[in-house]
């Protein structure tokens, strides 16, 4: 197996300088609630905000946003919309991943005992083919009235994910791969996923391999979530399998997703919501992108200050200091006024001893 690293660009004095995508909706505000609690655990990381007009029929702000990223191999973002609906200008969240050749979504859905969820300990990991499938955006009305979607499934991209899949399982100490698909009705596209799988499977023996159908596992994500352990899957069914599962945990506003590609990492809220309705309401739940802002530390090299703070979201979300999307009453503010104060209290005994 090719071993690929993802290798953050070195920067001066030891600090890091990260794209951020604050996007639109519940974005900038999250984005502001990162910025203050790395200022305050003194995080070396700087941040260069690039924001995307959604109105705009161009993509120039979208090429910055690309440009930027390729010069800094990792960015943190928000959901980007895309208003325009002027052949030409695709969704900009998905032609940002394509462009970067991301083709790998990595979304760890473990439950935080301290949530009131549907579903408890839940330990599933969704590994998602991420720049293809239903997501290629090639459409167009043929004669009036009939409109064609393509799908597009290359098994060079099915390799390099199902491979991705197994070897994350290998490293991380995982039982069984199960890949997700509707292979009886699209015998071609997701035949050549599955068929793909099930011969990257043949290298790792020590792996159990099984597949099922998307709905049928709809259903078992709901009612018997324990038997899984990672999901492999391709882009449309990767986006409804991470909602249930986010769903189950305890929503929008908790897990975080990575985009993997083999030179750069965007690193964002799982289910990549906009959250338009409840922006700038001081009522967004901060933990996703805050997760999302822990994990690129992680990425980064940055273990002291990601655990640091990993530390103090979780005491919050223990303390049941919960946003009302948790079923709790906390403003925005006040999780993060709460996160500030165990990072306080975590960086003081440290300079003590
Ligand atoms: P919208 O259509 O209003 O933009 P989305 O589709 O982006 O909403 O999000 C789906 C749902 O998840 C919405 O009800 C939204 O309010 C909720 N949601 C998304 N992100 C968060 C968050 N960080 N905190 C709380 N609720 C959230
Ligand atoms: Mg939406």
């Amino acid at each position: 197996v090719k071993k690929v690293k993802t290798i953050p660009k070195a920067q001066y004095g030891g600090r890091h300088t990260v794209t951020m995508l604050p996007g639109a909706g519940i974005g900038p505000e999250l984005m502001s609630y990162v910025k203050e609690v790395f200022k305050y655990a003194g995080v070396p990381v700087d941040f260069e905000d690039v924001d995307i007009d959604p109105i705009a029929d161009d993509n120039v702000d979208l090429d910055y946003a690309i440009t930027s990223i390729r010069r800094n191999g990792v960015a943190l973002k928000g959901n980007i919309e895309t208003h325009s609906t002027e052949a030409g200008v695709m969704s900009r969240n998905v032609a940002l991943r394509n462009e970067l050749d991301l083709y790998v979504n990595v979304l760890h859905c473990v439950s935080y005992p301290g949530v009131n969820s549907r579903q408890k300990n839940i330990d599933i990991v969704i590994v998602r083919q991420n720049t293809e499938g239903e997501y290629s955006m090639l459409e167009h009305e043929s004669v009036y009235g009939v409109v064609e979607s393509m799908k597009v499934i290359t098994s060079s991209n099915s390799e390099r994910v199902a491979r991705y899949a197994f070897e994350y399982a290998k490293r991380n100490g995982r039982k069984k791969v199960t890949t997700v698909h509707k292979a009886n009705i699209m015998k071609l596209s997701d035949g050549l996923f599955l068929e793909t799988s099930r011969r990257v499977a043949k290298n790792y023996p020590d792996i159990i391999h099984n597949d099922m159908i998307i709905d049928n596992c709809c259903m078992q994500l709901v009612s018997n979530p324990h038997q899984f352990d990672v999901v492999l899957t391709t882009n449309l069914y990767g986006a409804i399998v991470s909602n249930v599962v986010c769903g189950l945990l305890g929503g929008a506003g908790l897990l975080a997703g990575k985009n993997y590609g083999d030179h750069y990492t965007v690193f964002e809220p799982g289910t990549r919501n906009t959250g338009t309705s409840i922006a700038g309401k001081n009522v967004a739940n901060p933990i996703a992108m805050l997760n999302a802002a822990v994990d690129m530390l992680r990425h980064l090299g940055h273990k002291h200050y990601a655990s640091i703070i990993q530390n103090a979201i979780n005491k919050t979300i223990n303390q049941g200091i919960h946003t009302r999307d948790l079923g709790g009453s906390a403003t925005s503010r006040e999780v993060v006024d709460n996160i500030l104060k165990h990072i306080k209290i975590a960086t003081t005994t440290e300079n003590f001893y």
